[in-house]
């Protein structure tokens, strides 16, 4: 089945399980590695994601907790 939006992606299925993930890549990250900032909710199912990006996907929805 083929799913638009985020086919490849990491989901995780609450705002806490991301930031979760975050702090973890943070604790292991190494001098000038390009870590994941932020999380977004996902426009195509009831999970988050977190991306490096400074700005949010186009068409994507604002972080409700920001
Ligand atoms: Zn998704």
């Amino acid at each position: 089945m083929h799913r638009l939006g985020c086919t490849g992606k990491r989901q995780y299925a609450s705002p806490e399980a991301a930031e979760a993930a975050l702090s973890a890549m943070w604790s292991k990250c190494r001098p000038g590695a390009r870590l994941p900032t932020r999380k977004y909710p996902c426009l195509y199912g009831d999970h988050w994601h977190i991306t490096s990006s400074p700005q949010p996907p186009l068409s994507i929805r604002e972080d409700p907790a920001a």
